[in-house]
């Protein structure tokens, strides 16, 4: 069997931390580690085994082999700190960079779009054709640009938070989610959650966003805006202003040269690391606190520490979950989590909740969910060293390479 192999690889210091999972077995074993200057090798020998598997790791950056590594070891680990060479021996790798995180389907990429269907049974939620145009919003938090910008608000009444304005026939594509007008969609495509009636619009509120679902498979794929008509206090005299898709719960239909249709789909960890790198543009944020929508339930506090790290590992059960096995090219953003938020951890939650430095992401409880248990798979494959920071649990989450 071959060890548990997981490096990290930190381009900013120039180095790169490998750790070897050492069989657990009583006998006395050797290992015979190779370093060159894009690849490791690695074998293991113990008594009982005959047959040596080589463990290869292939690199996208160049290790010095000029300095010898440190290797510490201990009863199940072995630990190699080697040193990265600050020029590139073969081709560049690749230096990530603000603008290399973009989360998929900008509007440059649904140039070719040819309808939007429900990401679970497939129909498809919009008019034929009902786009004239598709723009992306400037930024997740414009909403706040424009009114640090104005100096008279008074003069632009409809640019105030919340105010979203979708105009027929024109989509909006934002990071995570497509902003379109309801009447772009086909009627009786989506249908509200039923907790509607359940809010109190008595109490000043007038617009409120909430989770639409298809109608035909009752999957959760986007938000409503609804606005309380004037004077009325009933739930059914409600009208829409503008609908939300969710981009990780639908399939994008485009068009191909072939004039054969493709539909695409990503997982929504793209998209949520695109959230994570809005916020800490836009606030300079690296605290963030999971919440579900639909259960006002808080799921975690997440603290973002690093997006420049790349993780190697063969140390997955499932490789299609988080990482290619061995992958070299595929960077992560390293968080720290918290979601065993009580009873012992009550104080931080509320401390974080007061702190208004720190964000509040909302996604569906399904979507949350989804985030514990990635972020908890990519622990497991850390070494016993690694898996915490400050009573966090480590975990990574890759970032979808544009
Ligand atoms: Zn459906």
């Amino acid at each position: 069997m071959e060890p548990n192999v997981f490096a990290e690889i930190l381009p900013k210091v120039r180095s790169m931390n490998l750790n070897v999972g050492l069989p657990t077995e009583k006998t006395r074993s050797s290992f015979r580690l190779g370093i060159y200057p894009l690849r490791i090798t690695l074998e293991l020998k113990n008594k009982s085994t005959t047959q040596c598997p080589l463990t290869t790791l292939n690199l996208s950056q160049t290790i010095e082999t000029d300095d010898k590594p440190i290797i510490t070891t201990s009863q199940d680990s072995l630990d190699i700190r080697l040193k990265l060479r600050s020029y590139v021996r073969k081709k560049p790798a690749k230096q990530l960079s603000a603008k290399d995180i973009l989360p998929p389907f900008s509007a440059s990429e649904l140039t070719k779009l040819k309808n939007i269907q429900c990401g679970y049974c497939k129909i498809p939620l919009l008019k034929t054709d009902t786009f004239s145009k598709i723009m992306d919003m400037p930024s997740e938090h414009w909403a706040e640009l424009i009114e640090c910008w104005m100096c008279h608000q008074e003069d632009y009444p409809q640019a105030r938070m919340n105010d979203i304005i979708v105009r027929e026939h024109i989509g909006l594509v934002g990071n995570t989610y497509l902003l379109i007008h309801p009447k772009d969609v086909k009627n009786d495509a989506l249908e509200i959650g039923e907790r509607l009636a359940q809010v109190d619009w008595t109490k000043g509120l007038s617009k409120k966003w909430w989770p639409l679902n298809c109608t035909r498979c009752l999957c959760p794929i986007g938000e409503g805006l609804y606005q309380k008509m004037e004077g009325e206090n009933d739930a059914s005299e409600l009208s829409l202003l503008a609908i939300k898709l969710h981009k990780h719960a639908v399939f994008i239909e485009l068009e191909s040269d072939t004039n054969e249709s493709i539909t695409q789909r990503y997982p929504f960890s793209a998209f949520i690391v695109a959230d994570l790198f809005e916020a800490a543009k836009a606030h300079a944020t690296y605290r963030f606190i999971i919440e579900g929508q639909n259960s006002n339930q808080t799921y975690a506090l997440i603290w973002l520490f690093g997006w420049d790290t790349k993780v190697i590992t063969n140390a997955l059960q499932d490789e299609s979950q988080c990482y290619n096995k061995f992958s070299p090219n595929v960077a992560q953003f390293c968080v720290a989590i918290k979601s065993d938020l009580k009873p012992y951890n009550g104080d931080l939650l509320e401390q974080w909740q007061k702190d208004k430095t720190v964000e509040h992401l909302v996604y569906h409880d399904d979507i949350c969910l989804q985030i514990l248990l990635m972020l908890k798979i990519s622990t497991s494959c850390l070494p016993f060293s690694k898996k915490t920071i400050n009573g966090f649990s480590v975990g990574f989450i890759d970032i979808h390479d544009s």
